[in-house]
C-alpha cells in the first residue's frame, strides 16, 4: 500500500490523515496516511527516513514550510511564488516541491462560494506565509485589482514588487491597514490577528455591497473579523474549505484524480 504522510511540530491537531482518507474511499485509491511529529531540528531526516521506508509524498504544516523549500530537489512554480511547500511528491527523479494552499483558497472561493475572482476588487490582508502562497493563484485569476494590506507596510510592498514581475503589474499594490481606500467584492484574511481574537484595524467600508468575507483561520464560531464581516452585509467563509480544497489537490497530484470535496467539508464542518 503506497504510504503517506503530513510532516509538523506539533502534529497531533492535524485534520489531514481523516480528510486523504476519505478521499481515498470515495476514490477507491489504496493507500495509508500517517501524521508524524518531526523534531524541530531533525525535518529533513525525518523526510529521508520516510522515503527510505518507502513513502510516496508527503504534506508538509507548521513550521517546516520554509525549510521544506530548501529540501526540495525541484520546485513547481506556484512553490516558487510562495516561497513555501505544503506538498513533496518523491519521484525517481527526487523530491519535487508544490504548494496547493493558494490553489485551495482560490478553489474554495471560485467553486464552493461560486464567487468569481475574475474583474474583482480584491482585499488581502496580512503579508505572511500563507498571504504570499496565495497571491499567484488570485492573480491567474485576473481581478481588476488584489490589494495587499498589512500591519508592516514594508512586507505587503515586497510581495507587489515580487509578483509585479508574474503579472501582477498595475493590478497588485500594497497599502497599510489605514490606507485602504475603496471596496471590495472578496476580502481574505490572511493575517494571524484571529488567533488571538483579534480585529485588523479595518473599517465597515471595505466590504462591497454582497462582498464576500473569508478568514483563513477555523473554528467552532465564526472568528471576531466574520463577525464584523457579517454585521455590515458580506458573505461569510472560514479557512476549512481552503483546508480541504488544498489537500484534494495534493491529493489529485500523488494520485492522479481530483476528489470531491463537498461531503467531506460537511463532515469536518460537524465535528469542529
Ligand atoms: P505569519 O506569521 O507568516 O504571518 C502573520 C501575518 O499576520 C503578518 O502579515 C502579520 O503582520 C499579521 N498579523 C499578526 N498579528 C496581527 C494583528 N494582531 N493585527 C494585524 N495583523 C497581524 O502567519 P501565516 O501567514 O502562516 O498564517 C496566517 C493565518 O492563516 C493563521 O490564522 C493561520 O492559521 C491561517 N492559515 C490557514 C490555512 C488553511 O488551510 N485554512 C493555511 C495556512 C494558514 P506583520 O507582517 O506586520 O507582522
Amino acid at each position: 500500500m503506497d504510504r503517506y504522510c503530513v510532516f509538523g511540530n506539533p502534529i497531533a491537531h492535524s485534520k489531514s490523515p481523516d480528510i486523504h482518507a476519505a478521499f481515498a474511499a470515495q476514490t477507491g485509491q489504496h493507500l495509508a496516511y500517517e501524521r508524524r511529529l518531526a523534531p524541530l531540528d531533525g525535518f529533513a531526516d525525518a523526510v529521508r527516513a520516510f522515503i527510505a521506508e518507502g513513502g510516496k509524498g508527503a504534506n508538509v504544516t507548521v513550521p517546516f514550510k520554509l525549510e521544506a523549500v530548501k529540501l526540495a530537489q525541484a520546485l513547481t512554480v506556484r512553490a516558487r511564488a510562495a516561497g513555501a511547500v505544503n506538498t513533496l511528491v518523491f519521484s525517481e527523479d527526487g523530491i519535487i516541491g508544490d504548494n496547493t494552499d493558494g490553489a485551495g483558497l482560490v478553489a474554495d472561493i471560485v467553486q464552493n462560494a461560486g464567487v468569481a475572482i475574475t474583474g474583482k476588487r480584491v482585499l488581502l490582508l496580512g503579508a505572511g506565509g500563507a498571504a504570499r502562497g496565495v497571491v499567484l493563484p488570485i492573480l491567474e485569476h485576473r481581478p481588476a485589482q488584489l490589494v495587499i494590506a498589512n500591519r508592516t507596510v514594508a512586507t505587503a510592498e515586497a510581495l507587489v514588487e515580487q509578483f509585479a514581475a508574474l503579472g501582477g503589474a498595475g493590478v497588485v499594490a500594497a497599502c497599510g491597514f489605514a490606507d485602504i481606500e475603496g471596496a471590495y467584492d472578496i476580502v481574505v484574511n490572511a493575517t494571524a490577528a484571529s488567533l488571538s481574537a483579534e480585529l485588523p484595524p479595518i473599517g465597515p467600508s471595505v466590504f462591497a455591497p454582497g462582498a464576500l468575507a473569508l478568514d483563513m483561520m477555523y473554528g467552532a464560531s465564526p472568528t471576531v473579523f466574520l463577525q464584523f464581516a457579517g454585521q455590515h452585509g458580506a458573505r461569510l467563509r472560514d479557512g476549512l474549505g481552503m483546508l480541504v480544497e488544498q489537500a484534494a489537490e495534493a491529493f489529485a497530484l500523488w494520485r492522479g484524480v481530483h476528489p470531491q470535496t463537498a461531503d467531506v467539508l460537511n463532515t469536518l464542518r460537524a465535528k469542529l
